[in-house]
């Protein structure tokens, strides 16, 4: 899932491009950061006479919790990835390819193998949300009592006291609670 064998890609003329669907695929993100829906998308990987051009539009869904009601919300997420792969081995004599100079850049793994799964897991990683809603106009909680808003939209204390307790939260909340 995700990785690409590219040594027919390699011995091509520069410029030379593939396309891949992807379909369906899973991938682990983090401890407290899943996936609601598979990842779709292309990944184009191109030739560029020393390395492998990999660009990836994918979308999917993380699954989050709305930051004002809190409940479970599927939210989408777009990433476009660019990343530059350099062999290992020189496909022509089969020989190590000295690393030192480019220590940091990605790499084909010894069978010219490229795995973008670390690459997607970033890029997805920081696709998330700051401030996920299960909706824009999600109405929230009330601030004194935890009802849900959106179920009972003329849900209404009168002029009950507020609890001092909760009262910072309620007018962090008068801005756009209109309630
Ligand atoms: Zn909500
Ligand atoms: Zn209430």
């Amino acid at each position: 899932m995700l990785s690409y064998n590219v040594a027919g890609l390699l011995r091509s003329t520069p410029g030379t491009a593939r396309r891949y669907e992807v379909h369906a695929a899973t991938l682990e993100i983090a401890d407290d950061l899943r996936l609601a829906a598979p990842i779709e998308g292309e990944v184009r990987l191109a030739s560029t006479g020393r390395s492998i051009l990999a660009t990836a539009e994918l979308t999917t869904a993380l699954d989050e919790r709305c930051s004002r009601c809190l409940a479970p919300v599927a939210t989408p997420v777009h990433v476009s990835l660019q990343e530059e792969a350099l062999p290992s081995i020189d496909i022509d004599t089969g020989l190590p390819v000295d690393t030192a100079a480019e220590p940091d850049a990605l790499r084909l793994d010894d069978h010219h193998e490229l795995d973008l799964q670390e690459s997607v897991r970033e890029a997805i990683s920081l696709a998330e949300p700051i401030v996920p809603l299960c909706r824009p106009d999600c109405r929230g909680l009330c601030p004194r009592c935890g009802t849900d808003l959106n179920d009972d939209p003329d849900h209404d204390h009168g002029d009950m006291p507020l609890d001092p307790r909760l009262a910072g939260l309620a007018a962090w909340r008068a801005p756009d609670a209109g309630h």
